[in-house]
């Protein structure tokens, strides 16, 4: 895979700061039963890392300590860790939100026929990739035979309650574009969603929640070798809305990878970019490389800076782009 760091520390990006910490984001590692084209965090089904059990531990006791509100599971598939259970239900005693990166197809999958309910019972909000409402852009951005799976799961969902009217079980979508271009506008593509699926399967969901693709990683790497990094880098840096720099999402946001280690964001994850902690005083800053969670109970992080590079611009860019979807 081609590395796109180096393309992307040249940059003007604007500084950014953290407000505080309310969001715990989480990588519970990078097996996934799926291989998608635009993934930025490489998942596959012959991935190993996992996080283990002492970490999920250190996962609980920051979330404790730092009365963060919402847990944001993410992966690969996050299910496909055998703590995600244990994790969910902690996490759940704590009063806390938890969100689940879901890609439909686990829910299908041999071993896990009764994952839905347990989501469903424990009150998790749904955060499902759904690239397309069409069979054929779907099965082509992300394996054959992912859309029909993706409709029985969300079927399934449905049926226990999720993207129902008054249920209280949140069942949000997640597009991402299938190339080098920007999501269409939210709103519109979400109505048109709406109307796809309903009349189609008989599927009901809450919101759309629309994704600029990262230039960095698979993705990254590709556009690389079809000679169109360039391109996209001036299409994200051209369309950068500063409106957009006071909600994105690493300034309330922290993440944290399968081995404990803080990031700023996701993205930062993947790129190895660590948490920096300049505010705490040149002591800390000597001696620092990645921090582990463990390391930040008691730690007030606000105004502390965010590492940013160019890929900086895929969340800023046009209507924005964050985990929660378009930022304007
Ligand atoms: S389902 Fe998600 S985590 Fe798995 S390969 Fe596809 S994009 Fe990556
Ligand atoms: S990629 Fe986005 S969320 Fe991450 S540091 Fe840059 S602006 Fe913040």
């Amino acid at each position: 895979m081609l590395e796109t760091l180096p393309l992307l520390q040249q940059t003007r990006f604007p500084s950014l700061s953290r407000e505080g910490v309310t969001t715990l984001q989480v990588n519970l590692g990078y097996l996934c039963n799926q291989q998608c084209l635009h993934c930025h965090v490489n998942a596959g089904p012959k991935r190993t890392e996992l996080m283990d059990k002492a970490n999920i531990d250190a996962v609980l006791d920051y979330l404790r300590s730092a009365k963060i509100r919402t847990l944001d599971l993410t992966g690969g598939a996050p299910e496909m860790n055998p703590h995600f259970r244990y994790l969910v239900s902690e996490a759940r005693k704590l009063d806390v939100h938890v969100m689940d990166r879901c890609n439909l197809t686990i829910l299908e999958e041999p071993g896990y026929q009764d994952l839905a309910e347990f989501l469903a019972m424990q009150q998790v909000e749904m955060v499902a990739s759904m690239p397309c409402y069409q069979k054929e852009n779907v099965d082509g951005q992300r394996g054959k035979g992912v859309y029909d799976l993706s409709i029985r799961g969300l079927q399934r969902l449905n049926r226990l309650g999720y993207g129902q009217a008054d249920s209280g079980l949140v069942l949000n979508l997640v597009y991402n574009p299938g190339g080098p271009f920007l999501p269409p506008g939210q709103n519109e593509l979400e109505a048109d969603y709406k109307q796809q699926l309903r009349a189609a399967h008989g599927i009901e969901f809450n919101q759309l929640l629309t994704l600029a693709n990262m230039p960095i990683q698979r993705f990254g790497s590709t556009l690389i070798s079809r000679g169109q990094f360039d391109e996209y880098m001036a299409l994200l840096t051209a369309s950068h809305s500063d409106a957009n720099l006071a909600t994105v999402m690493c300034r309330s946001l922290l993440s944290v990878d399968w081995q404990g280690h803080v990031y700023d964001c996701d993205f930062n994850q993947m790129l190895k970019l660590p948490l920096t902690r300049k505010a705490a005083g040149p002591a800390v800053v000597a001696k620092q490389g990645k921090t582990h969670l463990s390391e930040l109970i008691g730690v007030d992080l606000a105004g502390e800076p965010i590492v940013v590079s160019g890929h900086c611009y895929g969340c800023t860019a046009g209507q924005g782009s964050s985990c929660g979807g378009a930022l304007s």
